[in-house]
């Protein structure tokens, strides 16, 4: 007599019963599901697409503030005060607001960015210490 739980059910049969799962609530499968079905070939534990979407909407959600009146405002403010010019280096072309914290990130306060040139800016996100002014910073 076969025991129930240890039969072993291969993923066609899985995919198959999720299918006529979906199948079963009115909607259609996903292309890649029917695709990997007709196919025979093993769908992802995770499509890429879907980890791709969640980026992106976390991106669009980063990009939408960085378009607002809030932010440009901060920005305005920031070069008004601190002058058109790398905190760092005093480079004054291709320059970036980078965040120092995220932490009210959508109400930055000023001491939360930092202007900063390209080169500055991809120096502090490859971990690399600043090259000048930070000591002063401080000071
Ligand atoms: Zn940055
Ligand atoms: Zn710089």
């Amino acid at each position: 007599m076969p025991i129930l739980g240890t039969q072993r059910v291969s993923w066609q049969e899985k995919l198959g019963a999720k299918v006529a799962r979906i199948r079963a609530l009115g909607h259609e499968p996903s292309p890649a599901l029917l695709n990997a079905l007709e196919k025979n070939e093993r769908p992802a534990v995770r499509p890429a697409a879907d980890r791709k979407k969640r980026q992106t909407s976390r991106q669009r959600k980063y990009n939408g503030h960085l378009r607002s009146t809030y932010w440009l405002a901060m920005r305005r403010a920031l070069f008004a005060e601190r002058g058109k010019s790398c905190e760092w280096c005093h480079a004054t072309a291709k320059l970036h607001v980078h965040h120092v914290t995220y932490e009210r990130f959508g109400q930055e306060r000023p001491e939360d960015l930092v202007i900063l040139c390209r080169d500055c800016h991809m120096r502090v996100h490859a971990g690399q210490p600043a090259l000048s002014k930070s000591a002063q910073a401080t000071a």
